[in-house]
């Protein structure tokens, strides 16, 4: 998946800022490291682009290892149990979640990926490249971007208005 990152942590954050009390976080910021996450693991794109563009995929970093992002979400919410400052943790919740749903994403278009690293270096696609022909994939992909576009719109246009907790 490409375009369908951000799009994805729209949707999330619109969707979970919603479950939470206002007072534990802010509208903006909430979005703001919902919409970070949600790109974070290919920020390796730097690195890939720069000094390793030989290797297969940028999907092979530690950047893109899922139980990362499931430990770090995991350390969020204890964070989230034992602090009486929300904010924080709120942030740090939507950010690893927003990265963990990332990965996933890439796993279901997005080629080979090491799902159990770095415990087990075994390579993981939900959709393989095989049987489908390179037009079917592409549609399959880009079609799958699309809907995910198509119901970020629908969730912005049908969204009302923050109200004035959601905008502080
Ligand atoms: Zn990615």
């Amino acid at each position: 998946m490409v375009l369908g990152h951000l799009p994805v942590g729209y949707i999330i954050s619109k969707m979970l800022f919603r479950t939470i009390n206002a007072r534990q976080a802010t509208y903006r910021t909430f979005m703001l490291w919902g919409l970070f996450g949600s790109i974070a693991p290919d920020t390796d794109m730097i690195y890939y682009y720069l000094f390793d563009y030989r290797q297969y995929s940028h999907h092979l970093y530690v950047t893109h290892f899922p139980l990362l992002w499931l430990f770090f979400l995991l350390l969020s919410f204890m964070w989230l149990l034992h602090t009486k400052r929300r904010q924080y943790p709120v942030y740090a919740i939507i950010f690893t979640l927003g990265g963990f749903v990332h990965i996933l994403l890439d796993t279901i278009v997005g080629g080979s990926m090491l799902l159990l690293a770095p415990f087990d270096y075994r390579h993981f696609c939900l959709v393989p490249h095989v049987p489908w022909d390179a037009t079917q994939y592409k549609f399959l992909s880009y079609g799958l971007e699309a809907l995910v576009i198509l119901w970020a719109i629908l969730v912005w246009s049908g969204s009302s208005a923050p109200d004035a907790a959601e905008q502080s």
